[in-house]
């Protein structure tokens, strides 16, 4: 493993230099190779016993080289992956102030609701009358889905936001087919989400943006301009990605409508709004929701994602099978395109029904909170965010301060003129001071973008200690103590990597280095 990217052992401020130790670990910083690196195939946690002779039915395409998986024993593979996750930053670690990304606490009660055997252990090929309870939950999950949006229908089984978004755009599309409609535009304003635009191209849809206004609204008037017949739709996002809401978003919806197109939202925000604006009655079309930002659900590192899309009555009878009917007194699924119920149904977006075990945790946390604390918690949120903007704002420039933030607070970089810093530098230095960086250089539209979104689930004491961290390092910045900032991460196991060349050159896969080889 290259280990030239070691971070320095110094502290910067105080005088004696620390002794480089002579096993490379840094007390609870434990330097370890990769699995393959420290494991031995001759040692396995299971005994596999020889197959002996068999004839193969395989047609000659069985393996004949060894696996060559690494061999380790239980605690040298529990040990190394307990290392390695303390090497991460997760929100059980500390605040995340990733904007966009709505980083909140993952109540235990929900990972004990997903674990119950009754939920854990369902088969998705079980027949449906063995998994009444878990089709029950879907059908929970989706009355409270609507009931918060206004929608008509959700479809349940997009993995992600993004698949929520490449479902809802296919819905669009295959109502304009089914209208005899040949549209080939979708508007996407410039402060979008990278994957409003993606999805839109990935279905062949040729993408126009739309500009913002000087206070980090989307321009209606641009909009109406570019509506046309062979506009299919427009992707907004409300609250938008500078933490603004809308609010030209009913006028924007009827226009679209005029023009024959359809209205899609992109929900990552919902936290902002949560209990507080019916999207339906905002003339939403089709909107995902991420389970896993909104309603507490982990993600990133922490599991899988899962990301409904809610639909109005123009679009549901386009939603995805499979989706989970009442027959009398039971629940069963649809399962095929063409069967009742599913005739104009676009297709299938995953194998199976969506991701259960979030399902369950989502609903176990909007049952916990209720409609009035699902209300509090957007409230919170929208607390947090105007809470940190307000701290920082004298040591920090704001964009957009005219009008209160929603569920983010977003800065730019116009503070650290003539520092010779760059946002950049900021986010390094925040790793050294235990802190996740925020989104840097998102939304495009803000210059050098850093994006805060503390979500309710921090304690003012929490969000206290966060701004005492910023305002110290924004001091520092101003008072050119560059070499804190140039060097940093200088505390973090990797220092500052060459992100370019990660992006463009990645090293994807391990190969046994030569020597070791000759070696064996
Ligand atoms: C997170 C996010 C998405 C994509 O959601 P994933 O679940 O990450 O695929 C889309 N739009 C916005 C504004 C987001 O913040």
């Amino acid at each position: 493993m290259n280990r030239e990217g070691r971070g320095a052992t110094t502290p910067i401020t105080t005088g004696t230099p620390a002794p480089t130790t002579f096993t490379g670990n840094h007390a609870l910083e434990l330097e370890e190779g990769l699995l393959f690196e420290i494991g031995r195939t001759e040692v396995t946690g299971v005994d596999i016993e020889d197959a002996g002779d068999f004839t193969s039915r395989l047609g000659g395409h069985e393996r004949k080289l060894s696996l060559d998986l690494p061999g380790l024993a239980e605690p040298e593979a529990m040990r190394h992956y307990v290392r390695l996750s303390r090497q991460n930053y997760g929100i059980d670690s500390g605040l995340f102030p990733l904007g966009s990304c709505t980083m909140k606490h993952n109540p235990r009660l929900n990972e004990k609701m997903a674990r119950l055997p009754g939920f854990a252990d369902v088969h998705p090929l079980q027949p449906a009358s063995t998994v009444q309870g878990a089709l029950g939950v879907i059908k929970e999950l989706s009355r409270w889905l609507l009931s918060l949006t206004g929608m008509q229908a959700v479809a349940f089984t997009p993995k992600a936001g993004a698949h929520g978004e490449l479902c809802g755009m296919m819905a669009i599309k295959a109502a304009h087919i089914a209208n005899g409609q040949k549209r080939d535009i979708v508007l996407v304003p410039e402060s979008a989400h990278g994957t409003n635009p993606a999805t839109a191209a990935l279905i062949g849809y040729q993408v126009k943006s739309i500009p913002a206004r000087a206070d980090g609204t989307v321009d209606v008037e641009s909009v109406k301009a570019a509506l046309s017949p062979q506009v299919a739709a427009l992707m907004l996002t409300n609250p938008n990605t500078c933490g603004l809401f809308e609010r030209d978003v009913v006028e924007i919806a009827d226009a679209v409508h005029a023009a024959g197109a359809y209205f899609y939202a992109d929900g990552a925000n919902f936290n902002a709004i949560l209990g507080k604006v019916k999207v339906g009655e905002l003339g939403v079309d089709a909107m995902h929701i991420n389970l896993h930002k909104t309603f507490s659900t982990p993600h990133g590192g922490g599991g899988p994602g899962a990301g409904p899309v809610v639909l109005s009555a123009a679009l549901a009878p386009f939603a995805p099978v499979p989706a989970v009917v009442t027959d009398g007194e039971s629940l069963r699924l649809v399962e095929e395109e063409g069967e009742a119920g599913a005739d104009q149904a676009l297709g299938r977006m995953s194998a199976f029904h969506g991701q259960m075990g979030m399902f369950v945790r989502a609903l176990s946390w909007m049952l916990s909170h209720g409609a009035d604390g699902m209300q509090q918690a957007s409230e919170d949120a929208v607390l947090s965010a105007n809470y940190i903007r307000a701290c920082l704002k004298d040591v920090m420039s704001v964009p957009y301060g005219e009008r209160p933030a929603m569920h983010e607070a977003l800065f730019d970089d116009a503070w650290l003129e003539g520092t010779g810093l760059s946002t950049l530098d900021i986010a390094k230095a925040l790793i050294d001071e235990g802190y996740h960086p925020m989104t840097v250089y998102f939304p495009l539209v803000v210059h050098g973008a850093m994006l805060i979104e503390p979500t309710e689930s921090e304690s003012k004491a929490s969000l206290d200690l966060f701004i005492g961290a910023l305002r110290d390092l924004a001091f520092a910045a101003k008072a050119g103590e560059k070499e804190r900032f140039l060097g940093a991460p200088h505390y973090a196991p990797r220092r500052r990597l060459d992100e370019t060349r990660a992006a463009r050159a990645p090293v994807l896969r391990w190969t046994r280095p030569p020597l070791a080889e000759a070696a064996e």
